[in-house]
């Protein structure tokens, strides 16, 4: 990674992006911690990238919330100025099957999932666009690429990303900025803690190296397509899974 980028990292008090902006902050960048409503976290985030040696500034903005992002950015630029690194992190799982899901807790998802990333993507591109390696880092899924019972509102979130990413990479290209898509599979966070625990059993078996991802399972990938050795990459999915089929 080049030295002195600034990275926001969305959805960072908690779970897997609290492990991204932890990893993108051992590698002496200045990272934004944003989160929804977590302050307490974010700000434990943010002590932990400070005491590695790194900087770290804690914003709170609903990603979903045009106004907020706006106002994340005008404060950002005039702290930092521009975002080279973009990580759409920050997501919401509604779970129902779907003859009982109502337009609301469809409307719900993909406002954050998708509407978040618009936003944030929307505010941050002029930045990227003109960032020596710019970076847009969408947080899919799995379940973006196979479904999963109980989840049509967030599979068509994080399928959604994958037609969203191709297009921003072909948008960026002429200027040597990228976008990807990194796909986790199950990783052990507050949202999997939400999964009744036959369920997690259940995917388990469907797991070859038999264990759920950690935190740091993604991180270290994010951190890798965030650096300039991922320069020749844009467009992709990269599916860190234990070796789900899709
Ligand atoms: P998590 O533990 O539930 O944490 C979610 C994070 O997103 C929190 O920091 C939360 O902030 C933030 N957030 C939620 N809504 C927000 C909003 N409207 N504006 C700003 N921030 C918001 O989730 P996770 O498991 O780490 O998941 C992170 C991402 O990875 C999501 O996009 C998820 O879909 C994806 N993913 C997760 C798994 C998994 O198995 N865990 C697998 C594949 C993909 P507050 O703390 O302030 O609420």
């Amino acid at each position: 990674m080049s030295s002195n980028q600034t990275c926001l990292v969305t959805g960072a008090s908690r779970g897997i992006g609290r492990g991204i902006a932890e990893e993108l902050g051992r590698h002496n960048e200045t990272i934004i911690v944003n989160y929804r409503s977590s302050e307490a976290a974010a700000y434990d985030t943010a002590r932990a990238i400070k005491d590695g040696g790194g900087t770290a500034i804690p914003l709170q903005a609903d990603v979903s919330n045009r106004k907020e992002v706006e106002a994340m950015c005008d404060r950002i630029h005039e702290l930092v100025g521009p975002v080279d690194v973009l990580v759409n992190n920050a997501g919401v799982t509604v779970d129902r099957t779907f003859s009982t899901m109502t337009r609301e807790e469809w409307e719900h998802v993909i406002d954050v999932n998708l509407g978040g990333v618009f936003n944030c993507t929307s505010a941050f591109f002029d930045d990227i666009r003109e960032s020596d390696d710019g970076r847009v880092i969408n947080i899919s899924s799995v379940v973006g690429q196979q479904g999963n019972y109980g989840q049509a509102n967030y599979a068509a979130t994080k399928s959604g990303l994958f037609g969203f990413t191709r297009t921003i990479a072909l948008e960026l290209a002429q200027t040597e900025s990228t976008a990807n898509c990194v796909a986790p599979g199950f990783v052990k966070t507050d949202m999997l803690e939400d999964v009744p625990e036959e369920v997690k059993q259940k995917i388990l078996q469907r797991i070859p190296l038999e264990r759920f991802a950690e935190v740091e399972d993604i991180a270290g990938i994010v951190r890798f397509v965030a650096s300039e050795d991922s320069g020749y990459m844009t467009g992709q999915i990269l599916a860190v899974n234990g070796g789900m089929e899709w």
